[in-house]
């Protein structure tokens, strides 16, 4: 096993992490900025190292100050959680090249998907359902570019290889805006990610976000672990999660778990990943793969009883993974809130101190977070504090877990989502189950 694990990361998933090593018995080493030496897992780590002051760029993204850290620690492992420094292949290969092991996939393959277009290239060859689209960069000739548009269909979604975070993309409803909009995101794309490639999908109207947790180690072993739904989103960001993934055709789950599998075999996958589709009609298509692990990893834990980052602490290690595909079985069903310090009407961040707080708990109730009563939310970073997981034996026991562990929650000081929260998990079309990625949105408009 691993000695010493560098956690390149903070709030939640920092503490997430270290529970993990020390449940190895694992030393860790935090690295924070000046703000965040407050932070849970900074005063639980054996060693914290300042890497820098409190912009993000100055020091969770701040490469060599990280890669110091490890050397003067003697670390043999750096995990970069999500976020930050999570999916950049050059991070990965400077931790390879100093020595010690990256807690993910190797840089080529987060290259390789990082780049959508390589990405629905390699899914395709694996027998990943994609989205109709050009099959590769739109070439600079207007006719072949009006051609694609014709054979797709409209609307049509013109998307940055490069992109990400909901960012550089750009929906065409008819011919005549097709050419300009392809410049735009064009230029756009250069200017915000170096690389102006762009390409051509089907745009979906009403889909569904679905999707699939894997595991692959270093022994040619690769497992699925189930889906996710994460439909409710605000501004693609997701809000809520559950797994697993409700009202989905079971023969039609059946494939594209198989097919995610076969796709960590044919591109070499090592680590824990998430393959993102857009479920619409009962089909798939995929959209792109996070080659990391997830905010919403835990509510694939509970249905599992896997933990995910302790599979992953052995995959650096070079160890098989704990358990076989017939090993893992789906039980009962989870869902997770993510609470932000933010305003719930105008989702204005609100950082400040933490009053008062309390946890709920109880049976299948399961808080993930990193702030504790007198702890001061910093306004440098992203605005989530933690997340409410809860587990039971069917959906509709785990949604009656959920609300009343809301009713629980208390948070004073600051302001949270929480009511935001405790309106969805009444609201009727989300109880039922199958709701589409701008059902929240559509829903926030009519509250008004
Ligand atoms: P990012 O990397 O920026 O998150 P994604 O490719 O994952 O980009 O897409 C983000 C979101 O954009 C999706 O969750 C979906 O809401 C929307 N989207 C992307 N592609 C399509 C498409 N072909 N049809 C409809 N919506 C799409």
């Amino acid at each position: 096993m691993l000695k010493k694990v560098l956690i390149a990361n903070r709030g939640e998933i920092a503490l997430r992490i270290l529970r993990a090593c020390k449940e190895l018995g694992i030393q860790t080493v935090a690295v924070h900025s000046v703000v965040d030496r407050e932070l849970k897992h900074v005063k639980l780590a054996d060693e914290a190292v300042c890497i820098g002051p409190n912009p993000s760029t100055a020091s969770y993204l701040n490469i060599p100050a990280i890669v110091a850290a490890a050397e003067v620690t003697r670390a043999d492992a750096i995990h970069p959680g999500y976020g930050f420094l999570a999916e950049r292949a050059d991070f990965c290969e400077q931790v390879e090249k100093s020595g010690f092991a990256f807690i993910g996939p190797t840089a080529n393959v987060i290259r390789l998907m990082g780049d959508k277009v390589s990405a629905i290239e390699a899914m395709k060859k694996a027998g990943v359902p994609t989205v109709p689209g050009s099959d590769g960069p739109l070439p600079h000739n207007a006719e072949r570019c009006l051609e694609f548009g014709r054979k797709i269909g409209y609307p049509v979604i013109i998307k940055a290889a490069a992109g990400g975070g909901g960012r550089g993309m750009r929906v065409v409803h008819e011919e005549k805006q097709l050419l300009g909009a392809i410049d735009v995101t064009r230029s756009e794309a250069a200017a915000a990610f170096g690389d102006g490639t762009v390409y051509m999908e089907k745009f979906l109207q009403n889909p569904r976000h679905v999707e699939v947790q894997v595991l692959a180690d270093t022994h040619g072993n690769a497992i699925h672990l189930g889906d996710r739904d994460c439909s409710l989103q605000r501004r693609h960001q997701k809000v809520m999660e559950e797994a697993p993934a409700p009202g989905i055709d079971e023969e039609a789950r059946k494939k594209v778990l198989k097919a995610c599998v076969d796709a960590c075999n044919e591109i070499s996958y090592r680590g824990a990943g998430t393959f993102e589709f857009l479920y619409e009609d009962g089909h798939y298509y995929f959209i792109e793969m996070n080659t990391r692990v997830q905010v919403e990893h835990p509510v694939t834990e509970m249905v599992t009883g896997v933990d995910i980052i302790k599979e992953q602490l052995r995959i650096a290690a070079g160890l098989p993974l704990s358990y076989r595909q017939e090993d893992i079985h789906i039980t009962g069903h989870a869902f997770e809130c993510r609470i932000n310090a933010e305003d719930p009407r105008n989702f204005m961040p609100s950082p400040g101190r933490v009053n008062q707080f309390h946890s709920p708990g109880g049976l299948g109730v399961r808080w993930d977070s990193h702030i504790y009563s007198g702890y001061t939310i910093p306004p440098y970073y992203d605005s989530m504090i933690g997340k409410l997981i809860t587990h039971a034996d069917d959906r509709d026991q785990a949604l009656a877990r959920m609300r009343s562990a809301l009713d629980e929650l208390v948070i004073t000081g600051i302001k949270t989502n929480t009511p935001l929260h405790q309106e969805l998990v009444v609201d009727p079309g989300f109880v039922k189950g199958g709701v589409n990625i701008h059902y929240l949105e559509h829903l926030l408009a009519e509250s008004q």
